[in-house]
């Protein structure tokens, strides 16, 4: 669609037509509607969430068709029970593994100086290497490097602080709803004199020149598949604040903070935020299968699905 929204600004070099497969425009990017008297919303975006400040273009694109984005300070849930632990204030977890927090602030920098050997060695050797605990593997490295590779716009915004694993929460921008900008934004094409066919896949390119690209589409999906909605199948099985309490902390637990008492240092005005704890994003490894994990997001716009269950 960008480009499509650009193409059309020299109408006498191009002519532009997109063809989209699903019946929708935006791809992964859409939203869901909600029952608003149980859900306190009326949609989610199911998927894309947000991203950081530096997603400019794309802010003004939303503006340029009347939506805005919504600022967050990004607060993030890892680990469960004994295992628990956040960005946002300190926890007997970070206490019990201090050592080797320290010690892989010194670890990353070993491997920044020697990248080019690292680079092929899997996470969980490097951690043998070095005499990591496995349980700071599984319940911290491996959780991290989720939040890294599944949100890289997420993750690389947290900074370490000395000793401990996390010292800040990031800012964070969440989008409008993805749905209604599409739908927006695609009649605003077609108003510029673009076609858009939905329900059409492209099956073959066969000719790409100067004079133009022709393909192949077909509508035949469209009649075996059309009552088959494939990017929303979403299974709703719980929406209540007790079953969020069961699988997670999902609240400042005064038992589980470390302080100054412990650690030596100030961290009150970090504690002092974490009363105020309410996570956006939540990582936890299956207690069965630690090498495994469960990944949420929850946009703050939406927070009303699990403060006030039902
Ligand atoms: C669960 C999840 C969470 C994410 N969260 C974020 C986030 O928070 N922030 C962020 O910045 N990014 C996020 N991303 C990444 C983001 O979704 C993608 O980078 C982005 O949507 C890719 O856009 P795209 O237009 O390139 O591709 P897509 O969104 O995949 O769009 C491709 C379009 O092409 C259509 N198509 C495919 N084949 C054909 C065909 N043969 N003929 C016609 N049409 C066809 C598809 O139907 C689709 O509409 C997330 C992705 C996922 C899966």
């Amino acid at each position: 669609m960008s480009c499509a929204h650009h193409l059309p600004n020299h109408p006498d070099r191009f002519e532009v037509t997109i063809l989209e497969s699903s019946s929708s425009c935006g791809g992964q990017a859409f939203s869901i509607p909600l029952d608003e008297t149980h859900h306190g919303a009326s949609w989610l975006n199911q998927g894309v969430q947000g991203g950081p400040h530096i997603f400019r273009h794309t802010f003004s694109m939303f503006r340029s068709q009347g939506y805005d984005v919504h600022p967050v300070s990004l607060e993030i849930y890892f680990g469960k029970g004994s295992h628990f632990w956040t960005n946002v204030f300190p926890t007997m977890f970070h206490e019990q593994h201090e050592k080797d927090i320290k010690k892989f602030g010194k670890v990353l920098n070993i491997i920044k100086w020697f990248s080019a050997l690292f680079v092929f060695i899997p996470i969980r050797v490097l951690l043998k290497m070095f005499w990591f605990l496995e349980e700071f593997g599984d319940c911290v490295i491996v959780l991290s490097l989720a939040l890294f590779l599944g949100a890289p716009e997420t993750g690389d915004k947290c900074k370490k602080k000395e000793g401990a694993l996390s010292g800040n929460n990031p800012e964070m921008v969440m989008f409008p709803n993805l749905f209604d900008f599409h739908e927006t934004w695609g009649k605003g094409l077609m108003g510029r004199g673009l076609e858009m066919r939905l329900n059409t896949g492209v099956v073959e390119v066969f000719e790409r020149g100067k004079k133009g690209v022709k393909v192949r589409a077909t509508w035949m999906e469209r009649f075996i598949l059309g009552s088959t909605k494939w990017s929303d199948d979403v299974t709703v099985t719980h929406w209540d604040s007790n079953y969020m309490e069961k699988h997670y902390t999902n609240h400042f637990d005064e038992e589980q903070v470390t302080r100054a008492i412990k650690t030596g240092r100030d961290d009150s005005a970090r504690i002092a935020q974490g009363k105020e704890f309410s996570p956006m994003y939540y990582i936890k490894p299956y207690d069965q299968e630690p090498d495994k994990l469960e990944m949420i997001s929850i946009p703050h716009p939406h927070r009303s699905l699990i403060d006030e269950g039902s």
